[in-house]
């Protein structure tokens, strides 16, 4: 079968093309141009005609995706603004709502579609308080949506994208509440937390790496430790996701009957950037020779308080199974430096 894979040469949805096209399925994926293309053509190449791409330049438009959904029986929609750099709050909301709406809008009456995954985060899961509290699929950003609305462009840029996040998944959910008497699919929304793991998408350098990508590499590699102070390297953070696991966990969304109707929340475990600093160099034998000397930090400082922020992950044990297997620190932290290593960074 076919699926739809929006957003196709980002960071995570090249993992899901992939992996998709490992388990036999044809690939449809979206870019904005049709250079966007090239370098996923290369990579899938091997997979012949199995994998295509086809060029959405603004999911705002209306019926952007009338064409794109023909013929698909699944669709993974990923594509969503993803940068701090929002000067108005609806510059990274209404692409992010939009396009969310914009997808669903055009399957209402494509009647081979079966599934539609569409990729939230823990964004729309979490939010900041002043206890440490363990999140699940019940809770919801309000607090995010209030500052948006209460600050408008002097609010935080984490607001702003937390925010675009949690509006689009609501939309998501309303529309599928008002149309699911007539549409043949129904809907799966996946929560992941912080994305870290090595790359397949076009990077040129680690400042053009996407915002979670970029962050690890910047607090782990740089020698400035991305101009993080020790108390915020001991401190922030929130849960986390390999890339490769949460790919897996689009393409078992589409596998899993049970899946069909929930909100799931996939995450590895707690981190805070002193624990990936503490895995790396741990790491024996190191994975990246010229990198022996990676910044230490505050060793050890990570694990002085307990997490503010944790998931519950009960839901997607029972619905995905052992079938998936989260990484370990110490494996994604060995893949993605020897990725950088290998690309000399
Ligand atoms: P990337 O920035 O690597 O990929 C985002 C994709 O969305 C790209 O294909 C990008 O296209 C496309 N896109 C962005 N803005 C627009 C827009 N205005 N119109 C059309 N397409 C757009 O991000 P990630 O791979 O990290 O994120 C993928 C998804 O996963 C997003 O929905 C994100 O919110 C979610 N997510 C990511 C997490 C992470 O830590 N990375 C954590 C939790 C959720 P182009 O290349 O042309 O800009």
């Amino acid at each position: 079968s076919k699926v739809l894979v929006t957003g196709a040469n980002g960071y995570l949805a090249t993992w899901v093309v992939r992996t998709l096209l490992e388990k036999g399925y044809s690939v449809r994926g979206t870019v904005r141009s049709e250079v966007k293309a090239t370098h996923l053509k290369q990579i899938f190449a091997k997979y012949g005609d199995k994998f295509e791409t086809v060029v959405v330049d603004d999911i705002t438009k209306e019926g952007a995706f009338d064409e794109a959904v023909k013929g698909v029986d699944a669709i993974e929609h990923t594509a969503s603004p993803f940068h701090f750099s929002a000067e108005e709050p609806e510059e990274i909301i209404a692409p992010a709502v939009n396009g969310t709406i914009g997808v669903l809008k055009s399957a209402l009456a494509i009647s081979s579609v079966r599934r539609i995954v569409v990729t939230s985060s823990c964004a729309a899961v979490q939010s900041f308080l002043p206890e440490p509290k363990r999140f699940s699929e019940v809770d919801w950003n309000e607090q995010a949506i209030e500052e948006v609305k209460k600050k408008g462009k002097d609010s935080s840029q984490i607001d702003k994208y937390f925010a675009s996040k949690t509006l689009a998944e609501k939309a998501a959910w309303d529309f599928y509440e008002a149309n699911k008497a007539k549409v043949s699919w129904d809907l799966v929304v996946l929560n992941p937390p912080y994305v870290f793991g090595p790359l397949i998408h076009d990077v040129s350098s680690p400042s053009s790496l996407g915002a979670s990508a970029g962050d690890w590499y910047n607090a782990v590699v740089r020698p400035d430790m991305g101009g993080k102070s020790l108390e915020v390297l001991a401190t922030d953070g929130g849960g986390w996701i390999d890339v490769r696991d949460i790919a897996l966990a689009h393409a078992l969304s589409l596998i899993k009957e049970e899946a069909g109707g929930e909100r799931v929340v996939v995450s590895a475990g707690e981190w805070v950037y002193q624990d990936f600093i503490d895995t790396a160099n741990a790491l024996s034998p190191s994975p990246i020779p010229s990198h022996t000397d990676l910044p230490k930090g505050d060793p050890g400082a990570g694990k002085k308080l307990p997490p503010k922020i944790a998931f519950d992950t009960a839901k997607a044990s029972k619905i995905f199974g052992p079938e998936l297997k989260y990484r370990s620190m110490e494996e994604t932290t060995r893949d993605t430096l020897e990725d950088f290593e290998r690309r000399g960074w």
